[in-house]
């Protein structure tokens, strides 16, 4: 464990009692204390890395195909009619735990979740300054 100081260390190797759905050698799945649906859960790494950008790329795809399995679970136990997989990288983007995990967020009818952004209106001018600064990298 690279931060013995972070919450997140400390639930997904079992030092902090969590309500676990999952848990392998790599990730615990645990359902969320402020859920935005009924079985919000997330997918956390035993190992510590503070977001997307800082996690090893063979967890990550072991991650997602967790995920799916877990998700399928859960919405097959709670009768879910959709389902939202959400990731949050940074203060901006509204991580408030600053180690990587996945919210697992089953949805139902008029569930008032609110996982929702405004949509703006795109501009073509700017899609292709943004296509050409992204190929740059
Ligand atoms: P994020 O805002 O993406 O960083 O998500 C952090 C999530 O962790 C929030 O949905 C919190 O409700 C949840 N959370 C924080 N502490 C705990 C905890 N001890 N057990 C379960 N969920 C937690
Ligand atoms: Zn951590």
């Amino acid at each position: 464990m690279k931060e013995c100081s972070c919450i997140f260390c400390k639930i997904a190797n079992g030092e902090i009692p969590s309500t676990t759905l999952y848990e392998d050698k790599d990730f615990r799945v645990i359902l969320d204390l402020g859920p935005a649906a009924r079985g919000h859960a997330l997918l956390i790494p035993k190992e510590h890395y503070a977001d997307l950008f800082d996690l090893d790329e063979s967890l990550a795809a072991r991650a997602i195909v967790t995920a799916k399995r877990v998700a399928l679970k859960i919405k097959n136990a709670l009768g879910a009619t959709g389902f939202n997989l959400v990731q949050n990288n940074g203060e901006d983007a509204g991580q408030t735990v600053f180690h990587f995990h996945m919210h697992l967020i089953p949805r139902y009818p008029d569930d008032h979740a609110g996982i929702a952004w405004n949509p703006g209106k795109a501009d073509q001018e700017d899609m292709e300054e943004i296509k050409r600064l992204v190929d740059e990298q």
